[in-house]
């Protein structure tokens, strides 16, 4: 079977992980947000495609769900005791030797999705890693405060002022040129099933989908979500924040119509968002919260299912269209 999902940084990690344990057997293809990536300290860093390569490979900091287990500051403490800015991101001394590679290997001309392969081979993530793009795409979040209103990189809205400032506006930058990566839509078309894991629905999955191609191929699937939004708020992090500056309420049903029947087949809640609907969608409620591997797992399990039901039954539906067409 093959799958593909897409995925932010810390929730779709943990899904993919559970993914992996549901279907050992699987071809999985994770098409992975890169709107998060940005320049520090002329180190190219990105952020979700680190997040799922170390979770998956073992390598993550299991209680911060970002990062390397085992981690050390000495290169952040001297570059702060140089008063160099900016002090805001945390960059540990062994994930700066990703950084370091990445950079290396961009600088000598490799695209962004041969340098990921090239991590890989280290980490072993039993999966196949895509960033969305190889093109530069970076979220931007528009702000007004006391410097007036201006546009910041999301990270600095994100980690720096923890969505604190309101976002007007979110600006995918080079998202109009940019073209999916090599493997994209080819990984899409001969999926089985896609799986929207439990990311940021915005900033990480809404990303994806702003990459020319993405939601059309994604269309023509048999497409099931899970929703990261439990009993009105997101589990962890800000993504209430991101909902709020497009308009959309923070609850499993507000996710659930920002994707649209065009592109969801199934739509996986919570139980105590059991009553969420949307015609053209199967709703199917059960505990969703990622607490260990193996309830990931279950998760993850749930939405294949639940996908393959689907596209059996699309199948059938098509089929029983084709006898009666050419009887
Ligand atoms: P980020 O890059 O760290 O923001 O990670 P993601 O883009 O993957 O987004 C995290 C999203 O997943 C947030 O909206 C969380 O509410 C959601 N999330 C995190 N953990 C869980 C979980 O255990 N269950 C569910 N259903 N959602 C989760
Ligand atoms: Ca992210």
């Amino acid at each position: 079977m093959r799958i593909v999902s897409l995925a932010g940084g810390i929730g779709g990690a943990r899904f993919l992980r559970g993914l992996k344990a549901a279907a050992p057997d699987a071809e999985i293809t994770a098409i992975v947000n890169t709107g998060d990536d940005i320049t520090l300290f002329g180190l190219r860093i990105c952020p979700d495609l680190d997040t799922v390569m170390y979770t998956l490979g073992g390598g993550i900091n299991e209680e911060q769900g970002w990062g390397r287990a085992d981690e050390s500051f000495t290169v952040k403490e001297e570059l702060a005791a140089y008063e160099v800015e900016p002090q805001w991101f945390g960059l540990g001394d062994r994930d700066l030797a990703t950084h370091i590679v990445r950079t290396q290997m961009l600088s000598a001309g490799y695209p962004l999705s041969q340098v990921t392969e090239a991590l890989c081979a280290r980490w072993r993530p039993g999966i196949r890693l895509l960033p969305m793009t190889d093109d530069r795409v970076e979220t931007h979040v528009v702000i007004s405060d006391d410097q007036g209103r201006r546009a910041i990189h999301f990270q600095e809205w994100w980690v720096r002022l923890r969505a604190s400032v309101p976002a007007e506006r979110f600006v995918l930058v080079g998202a109009d040129t940019a073209k999916p990566a090599p493997g994209v839509l080819e990984a899409i078309h001969d999926a089985d099933v896609v799986i929207l894991p439990p990311s940021n629905p915005v900033v990480s999955i809404g990303t994806i989908l702003q990459i020319a191609g993405v939601r059309e191929a994604l269309e023509a699937k048999t497409v099931v979500g899970v929703s990261p939004i439990i009993g009105g708020a997101p589990v962890r992090g800000m993504a209430d924040a991101c909902l709020a500056a497009i308009g959309v309420e923070t609850s499993a049903q507000g996710v659930l119509e920002l994707y649209g029947s065009a592109l969801l087949d199934g739509w996986l809640v919570a139980e105590e968002d059991a009553g969420v609907a949307l015609d053209g969608v199967v709703v199917e409620a059960r505990p969703l919260l990622m607490t260990s591997l193996e309830a990931a797992r279950d998760i993850a399990a749930a939405a294949l299912d639940l996908a393959r039901s689907l596209r059996e039954k699309k199948e059938a539906a098509r089929g029983a269209g084709t006898g009666r067409g050419s009887a």
